[in-house]
């Protein structure tokens, strides 16, 4: 007989959201792996469930715990696996232990529950029919560059994951890419106490960040590219022109225009040469 391998969904900061099923699971479980045994501890005493053998599965340890997961998994243990918040295995560890464990032929199954994307998309009010998830974007260089792109062209919705001190550098590129009239939503703290859902565009985002502080954790909900109509080179140069006469400088007017009307930043920049300075 096979034992189990158990996603279990944790709450995302109001511990009034975890399951009754995610209960029963941390109560039976052989193992509980876990992120962070302090992080997890603290949730099962706040439960008043009895602390189990607790193993670390991150980032890190995750490859090297597989054999003795499939080991426990052989010996018909269940293996609960959560994260120090949400959904494991959603920009968190658990991808590859499944894999190995379905590949193994042991059974997988989860008890779901919080995930901030699901929640943020769900009460963004943006078009949530087909929405794509891109967790973080590659921190630097070439590879966050293409990905940018590739999101301004991207006509569902995008969810992306955050950190605090880089979300008015990401607001900051994502205008650029797209321009500024795309909205976007904000969703911080979710389920916490200073939970806050802003709502608006890309330019009005950035006066948002520079106005107030950005703390805690955050959502990032951006709609769609609009579908391309045919832009003449007479829109081009309108929609440069009103940039310019607005106070962008050149360089800034050709990003936006080129994100915004989805046309090659070199052909924008041909028409922008022969701009007379205003
Ligand atoms: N597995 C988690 C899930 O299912 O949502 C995500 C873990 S990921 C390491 C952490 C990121 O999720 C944060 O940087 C933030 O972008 C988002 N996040 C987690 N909790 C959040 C909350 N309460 N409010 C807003 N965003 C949150």
């Amino acid at each position: 007989m096979s034992g189990q391998l158990i996603l279990v969904a944790t709450p995302l900061g109001n511990l009034g959201d975890i399951t009754a099923r995610a209960l029963d699971v941390l109560r039976s479980a052989d193992i509980i792996a876990c992120e962070d045994t302090r992080r997890t501890a603290g949730l099962l005493s706040h439960f008043g469930i009895e602390r189990r053998r607790l193993m670390i599965v991150n980032d890190h340890t995750e490859p090297g715990q597989i054999a003795p997961i499939l080991e426990a998994l052989l010996a018909a243990k269940t293996v609960a696996l959560v994260s120090d918040a949400g959904s494991p295995g959603i920009s968190d560890p658990g991808e590859r232990l499944v894999q190995a464990a379905v590949a193994a032929g042991h059974l997988v199954t989860a008890t779901p529950g919080p995930s901030a994307a699901i929640m943020a998309v769900s009460l963004s009010g943006l078009p949530a029919g087909r929405w794509v998830f891109e967790g973080f974007l590659p921190r630097s260089g070439g590879g966050r560059t293409a990905r940018l792109h590739e999101l301004a062209d991207e006509s569902r919705t995008i969810v992306l994951y955050e950190a605090p001190h880089r979300i008015a550098q990401t607001l900051q590129q994502l205008c650029e890419v797209c321009g500024p009239d795309r909205a976007v939503v904000l969703a911080r703290e979710l389920t916490k106490m200073h939970e806050e859902v802003w709502r608006g565009n890309l330019g009005q985002s950035l006066q948002r960040v520079a106005d107030v502080e950005p703390r805690g954790e955050y959502v990032l909900v951006l709609a769609g590219a609009p579908p391309a109509g045919p832009s003449t080179d007479a829109d081009i140069v309108d929609a440069l022109t009103a940039r310019i006469a607005g106070g962008l400088d050149k360089k800034t007017a050709i990003a936006e225009v080129a994100g915004e009307l989805r046309i090659a930043k070199r052909h924008v920049y041909s028409l922008a040469l022969a701009l007379r300075p205003l």
